[in-house]
Protein backbone atom coordinates (compact mmCIF):
# COMPACT_ATOMS: atom_id res chain seq x y z
CA UNK A 1 0.00 0.00 0.00
CA UNK A 2 1.13 3.34 -0.71
CA UNK A 3 1.52 4.51 3.21
CA UNK A 4 3.52 1.90 3.33
CA UNK A 5 6.38 3.74 1.18
CA UNK A 6 5.84 6.74 3.33
CA UNK A 7 6.32 5.04 6.66
CA UNK A 8 9.47 3.17 4.88
CA UNK A 9 10.63 6.38 3.57
CA UNK A 10 10.38 7.71 7.13
CA UNK A 11 12.02 5.38 8.33
CA UNK A 12 14.71 5.61 5.66
CA UNK A 13 15.60 9.53 6.48
CA UNK A 14 15.37 8.81 9.82
CA UNK A 15 17.91 6.39 10.32
CA UNK A 16 20.35 8.34 7.75
CA UNK A 17 23.01 10.57 9.35
CA UNK A 18 21.98 14.59 9.42
CA UNK A 19 25.35 15.58 7.53
CA UNK A 20 24.42 13.13 4.43
CA UNK A 21 21.50 15.24 3.62
CA UNK A 22 23.28 18.57 4.16
CA UNK A 23 26.37 17.51 1.82
CA UNK A 24 23.09 16.34 -1.29
CA UNK A 25 21.53 19.82 -0.54
CA UNK A 26 24.96 21.59 -1.88
CA UNK A 27 24.62 20.07 -5.41
CA UNK A 28 25.60 16.89 -7.45
CA UNK A 29 28.14 15.69 -9.27
CA UNK A 30 27.61 12.48 -10.21
CA UNK A 31 30.34 10.56 -12.02
CA UNK A 32 28.17 8.64 -14.13
CA UNK A 33 24.99 8.70 -16.26
CA UNK A 34 23.30 5.36 -16.13
CA UNK A 35 20.73 4.72 -18.49
CA UNK A 36 18.81 1.59 -18.41
CA UNK A 37 15.46 0.05 -18.45
CA UNK A 38 12.26 0.69 -16.27
CA UNK A 39 11.88 -2.93 -15.37
CA UNK A 40 11.20 -3.30 -11.56
CA UNK A 41 13.92 -6.01 -11.17
CA UNK A 42 17.12 -3.70 -12.09
CA UNK A 43 16.78 -1.12 -10.05
CA UNK A 44 20.01 1.64 -10.75
CA UNK A 45 21.74 2.32 -7.20
CA UNK A 46 21.05 -0.90 -6.03
CA UNK A 47 22.77 -3.47 -8.36
CA UNK A 48 25.90 -1.20 -8.08
CA UNK A 49 25.45 -0.57 -4.85
CA UNK A 50 25.81 3.17 -5.39
CA UNK A 51 24.28 6.22 -3.09
CA UNK A 52 22.37 9.11 -4.02
CA UNK A 53 24.43 11.66 -5.71
CA UNK A 54 26.62 9.45 -7.26
CA UNK A 55 24.12 8.18 -10.78
CA UNK A 56 22.57 10.97 -13.07
CA UNK A 57 19.67 7.95 -14.19
CA UNK A 58 17.90 8.17 -16.86
CA UNK A 59 14.93 4.87 -17.32
CA UNK A 60 12.78 3.66 -20.32
CA UNK A 61 11.08 0.50 -21.41
CA UNK A 62 14.33 -1.09 -23.28
CA UNK A 63 17.00 1.23 -22.21
CA UNK A 64 16.58 3.59 -25.71
CA UNK A 65 18.18 6.61 -26.08
CA UNK A 66 16.52 7.87 -29.83
CA UNK A 67 17.64 10.79 -31.76
CA UNK A 68 13.88 11.54 -31.90
CA UNK A 69 13.37 11.61 -27.88
CA UNK A 70 13.42 14.93 -26.37
CA UNK A 71 13.89 13.44 -22.90
CA UNK A 72 15.87 11.30 -23.40
CA UNK A 73 18.38 13.73 -25.60
CA UNK A 74 18.00 16.64 -22.80
CA UNK A 75 19.19 13.92 -19.96
CA UNK A 76 22.37 13.07 -22.32
CA UNK A 77 22.93 16.96 -22.67
CA UNK A 78 22.68 17.66 -19.27
CA UNK A 79 24.38 14.89 -18.17
CA UNK A 80 27.88 16.23 -20.59
CA UNK A 81 27.49 19.58 -20.51
CA UNK A 82 26.09 20.42 -17.23
CA UNK A 83 27.51 18.00 -15.21
CA UNK A 84 30.18 17.08 -17.35
CA UNK A 85 30.50 13.26 -16.67
CA UNK A 86 33.02 11.22 -18.16
CA UNK A 87 31.36 7.76 -18.12
CA UNK A 88 27.71 7.14 -19.68
CA UNK A 89 26.91 3.68 -18.62
CA UNK A 90 24.44 1.88 -20.78
CA UNK A 91 22.96 -0.88 -19.01
CA UNK A 92 20.29 -3.34 -20.27
CA UNK A 93 19.28 -6.61 -19.32
CA UNK A 94 18.52 -9.97 -20.12
CA UNK A 95 14.47 -11.23 -20.50
CA UNK A 96 14.07 -7.79 -20.98
CA UNK A 97 10.14 -7.51 -21.97
CA UNK A 98 10.36 -4.73 -24.20
CA UNK A 99 12.96 -6.21 -26.44
CA UNK A 100 10.71 -9.63 -26.53
CA UNK A 101 7.54 -7.40 -27.54
CA UNK A 102 9.51 -6.32 -30.64
CA UNK A 103 10.16 -9.60 -31.44
CA UNK A 104 6.76 -10.45 -32.10
CA UNK A 105 4.27 -9.67 -34.56
CA UNK A 106 1.34 -9.12 -32.39
CA UNK A 107 -0.14 -5.08 -31.90
CA UNK A 108 0.61 -3.96 -28.42
CA UNK A 109 -0.29 -0.55 -29.22
CA UNK A 110 1.13 2.87 -28.60
CA UNK A 111 4.36 1.04 -27.50
CA UNK A 112 4.94 -0.57 -30.76
CA UNK A 113 6.21 2.80 -31.81
CA UNK A 114 8.51 3.38 -29.27
CA UNK A 115 9.67 -0.23 -29.81
CA UNK A 116 10.25 0.16 -33.79
CA UNK A 117 13.56 1.09 -33.45
CA UNK A 118 14.59 -1.89 -31.79
CA UNK A 119 12.55 -4.16 -34.82
CA UNK A 120 15.21 -1.42 -37.14
CA UNK A 121 17.90 -3.22 -35.04
CA UNK A 122 16.66 -6.33 -35.46
CA UNK A 123 16.52 -6.27 -38.99
CA UNK A 124 20.30 -4.83 -39.38
CA UNK A 125 21.11 -8.25 -37.43
CA UNK A 126 19.03 -10.69 -38.81
CA UNK A 127 21.45 -12.78 -40.35
CA UNK A 128 23.10 -13.38 -37.30
CA UNK A 129 19.95 -13.98 -35.25
CA UNK A 130 17.98 -15.86 -37.49
CA UNK A 131 20.34 -18.71 -37.54
CA UNK A 132 19.68 -19.13 -33.37
CA UNK A 133 17.30 -21.51 -33.35
CA UNK A 134 16.78 -21.33 -29.18
CA UNK A 135 14.46 -18.78 -28.93
CA UNK A 136 15.19 -17.45 -25.75
CA UNK A 137 18.79 -17.28 -27.11
CA UNK A 138 17.96 -15.18 -29.65
CA UNK A 139 15.88 -12.97 -27.36
CA UNK A 140 18.81 -12.72 -25.21
CA UNK A 141 21.60 -11.63 -27.87
CA UNK A 142 18.85 -9.15 -29.06
CA UNK A 143 19.28 -7.65 -25.35
CA UNK A 144 22.79 -7.43 -26.16
CA UNK A 145 22.58 -5.92 -29.69
CA UNK A 146 19.92 -3.20 -28.38
CA UNK A 147 22.62 -1.89 -26.23
CA UNK A 148 24.97 -2.32 -28.54
CA UNK A 149 23.15 0.18 -30.61
CA UNK A 150 22.67 2.56 -27.86
CA UNK A 151 26.17 3.17 -27.50
CA UNK A 152 26.88 3.56 -31.23
CA UNK A 153 23.90 5.98 -31.22
CA UNK A 154 24.86 7.82 -28.29
CA UNK A 155 28.58 8.70 -29.56
CA UNK A 156 27.37 9.68 -32.51
CA UNK A 157 25.27 12.71 -31.20
CA UNK A 158 26.24 15.98 -32.12
CA UNK A 159 26.07 16.26 -27.90
CA UNK A 160 28.93 13.95 -27.25
CA UNK A 161 31.06 14.60 -30.17
CA UNK A 162 30.60 18.72 -29.46
CA UNK A 163 32.26 17.45 -25.88
CA UNK A 164 34.92 15.41 -27.24
CA UNK A 165 35.95 18.26 -29.54
CA UNK A 166 35.82 20.77 -26.31
CA UNK A 167 38.55 17.96 -24.91
CA UNK A 168 35.83 16.87 -22.65
CA UNK A 169 36.80 13.10 -21.90
CA UNK A 170 33.48 10.84 -22.23
CA UNK A 171 33.68 7.45 -22.42
CA UNK A 172 30.16 5.09 -23.14
CA UNK A 173 29.96 1.93 -22.09
CA UNK A 174 27.73 -1.15 -23.16
CA UNK A 175 26.41 -3.20 -19.90
CA UNK A 176 24.21 -6.07 -19.31
CA UNK A 177 22.40 -7.24 -16.45
CA UNK A 178 21.59 -10.59 -15.79
CA UNK A 179 18.32 -11.34 -13.64
CA UNK A 180 19.44 -14.61 -12.82
CA UNK A 181 22.59 -14.11 -10.94
CA UNK A 182 22.70 -10.09 -10.07
CA UNK A 183 26.09 -9.73 -12.17
CA UNK A 184 26.27 -7.62 -14.95
CA UNK A 185 28.84 -8.64 -17.97
CA UNK A 186 30.26 -6.02 -19.95
CA UNK A 187 30.17 -6.35 -23.36
CA UNK A 188 33.41 -4.27 -24.09
CA UNK A 189 31.88 -1.91 -26.73
CA UNK A 190 33.27 1.33 -25.29
CA UNK A 191 33.53 4.01 -27.62
CA UNK A 192 35.73 7.03 -26.43
CA UNK A 193 36.91 8.87 -29.34
CA UNK A 194 35.26 10.41 -32.52
CA UNK A 195 37.39 8.09 -34.36
CA UNK A 196 34.78 5.40 -33.71
CA UNK A 197 32.05 7.00 -34.68
CA UNK A 198 31.54 5.87 -38.33
CA UNK A 199 32.12 8.79 -40.87
CA UNK A 200 28.47 9.42 -42.13
CA UNK A 201 27.64 10.82 -38.49
CA UNK A 202 30.69 12.88 -37.85
CA UNK A 203 30.77 16.62 -37.31
CA UNK A 204 33.85 18.69 -38.15
CA UNK A 205 35.04 20.91 -35.16
CA UNK A 206 34.99 24.13 -37.53
CA UNK A 207 30.90 23.39 -38.20
CA UNK A 208 28.73 25.80 -36.86
CA UNK A 209 24.74 25.37 -36.21
CA UNK A 210 23.99 27.60 -39.12
CA UNK A 211 26.08 25.96 -41.69
CA UNK A 212 27.87 27.42 -44.20
CA UNK A 213 26.67 29.90 -46.45
ZN1 LIG B 1 13.62 -4.33 -19.83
Amino acid sequence: MPHELLQRNREWAASQDPSFFEALTEGQSPRFLWISCSDSRVPANEIVECHPGDLFVHRNIANRIDHDDLNGLSVLEYAVEVLQVPHIVVCGHYQCGGIKAAMEHTDHGLIDNWLRPIKRCYHQHHDELDRITDDHKRWDRLCELNVIDQVEGIASTTVVQKAWQRGHEVTIHGWIYQLANGEIHDLGVEVDSPDQVPPIYRISASSSALGDA
